[in-house]
């Protein structure tokens, strides 16, 4: 069936980058887009009426966790455990006796509402880390009926972190854990890359940099080349990682990932905040953006989670400048793409105390081409003869956006 949308305003892409095309029109049948441009002719089986709407490449949210933080968010989510916390630790860990397992019933509930949730926002692509946890075939199922295209896998580590009754961290390292992990991570890309109509691809997610040990980092990277997958981990993510792998290894978090050859362009760094030259961290040593520049690795960024803890990249525009790949993702709760671009924005501007910085063009390249060329697309993120349909589109009549000078 061949649909025609008629915009407002449509986001083409002209091959190189996305130009702004004012009354346009997308044309698109099954899934694919047909035609991106002025008028279109030929008879079409249906019209959607999108004047006084923008017309986008659907987004894609290149970090995101269903099923947790939803919490309640008109002026902020006091409920939720990071929102006191300075995420010097990560995230808060469970008691030695164990966490309290939510019921089945609402880790569906949670996961089905934040899939939802982000979809809402104009994500048609999300990478979930860890979602499948112990139940792949329920997951996988939930995806496909929700309809959003997800990039997924369970994560995996050595460690497991507990507090002891007195708060102190504790870490309990088992090797066995880590390489059962990655077995059950390399089956479920296996079984599942190219499930739901072929939205679902898989990836391999190994925790963080100072839970995985660096024989485990090797061993997803090969398997990974093996089965043709990408890896996402969690790197400077919080203080206390960065200064556990320098005491470790007497190297930054990027340098250790650097020196076992982890780094190239099919692995993508979680929020990777706390590099070299940060200035929480006094470390003036070394340079960690050039070596992730120079190894064709991407970042995904989630500013908002860090604006809460009161922490900045230093800085979106740093980190472009360098010629680093930059994805945006939600992570934490509200699940919602464009407020994040306004985030990654602004941050930029307060870390570089310049009003130019975090331009608009930036935060958008980085929600759609950025994201697609992290996990290696080039018909995602762009309204282009070929892509994919994944589009999103925004109603910009509604009283919340007042006067269009300019969508984007
Ligand atoms: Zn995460």
């Amino acid at each position: 069936m061949k649909t025609l949308i008629q915009g407002g305003y449509v986001v083409g892409f002209d091959g190189k980058e996305h130009e702004i095309i004012k009354d346009g029109v997308v044309v698109f049948e099954n899934d694919r887009v047909l035609f991106v441009g002025k008028s279109y002719v030929d008879p079409v089986d249906k019209k959607i009426d999108a004047r006084g709407c923008l017309v986008s490449p659907g987004f894609i949210d290149t970090h995101f966790h269903s099923g947790i933080n939803a919490s309640d968010y008109l002026l902020n989510d006091a409920n939720k455990l990071d929102y006191f916390a300075s995420n010097y630790l990560a995230h808060g860990a469970p008691t030695r006796e164990g966490a309290k397992h939510a019921h089945l019933k609402d880790v569906d509930i949670g996961q089905r509402f934040s899939l939802i949730h982000v979809l809402k926002s104009g994500v048609t692509t999300t990478l979930e880390i860890g979602g499948p946890g112990a139940e792949p075939e329920r997951y996988v199922a939930m995806v496909d009926a929700v309809g959003i295209r997800c990039y997924t896998g369970p994560s995996y580590k050595n460690v497991n972190f507990f507090q002891d009754r007195e708060g102190r961290l504790e870490y309990d390292w088992d090797d066995a854990r880590g390489s059962e992990g990655l077995k059950r991570a390399v089956a479920f890309a296996k079984n599942f890359n190219g499930a739901c109509s072929g939205r679902m691809g898989t990836m391999l997610f190994p925790g963080h940099v100072d839970t995985c040990t660096p024989e485990l980092l090797k061993e997803t990277r090969k398997a990974a080349k093996d089965i043709g997958a990408r890896v996402q981990i969690h790197a400077t993510i919080n203080l206390f990682e960065f200064h556990t792998v320098m005491q470790r290894h007497r190297c930054t978090p990027i340098e250790l990932l650097q020196k076992i050859g982890f780094l190239d362009p099919e692995v993508s760094l979680s929020h990777c905040i706390f590099i070299s030259g940060h200035s929480w961290l006094s470390y003036p040593y070394g340079d960690d953006l050039k070596i992730i520049a120079d190894s064709g690795a991407s970042v995904a960024y989630s500013p908002l989670k860090y604006l809460k803890l009161g922490i900045v990249m230093e800085s979106f525009d740093k980190y472009l400048r360098s010629g680093i790949n930059m994805g945006i993702g939600t992570d934490t709760f509200p699940k919602d793409i464009i407020s994040d671009m306004r985030y990654a924005s602004l941050a930029s501007r307060v870390a570089e105390k310049s009003f130019t910085a975090g331009h608009p063009r930036d935060v958008f390249n980085a929600v759609t081409l950025g994201g697609a060329k992290l996990v290696g697309r080039d018909d995602l993120g762009r309204l282009q003869k070929g892509a994919k349909a994944d589009i999103a589109i925004i109603n910009l009549k509604d009283i919340a956006f007042g006067a269009v000078h300019d969508p984007i």
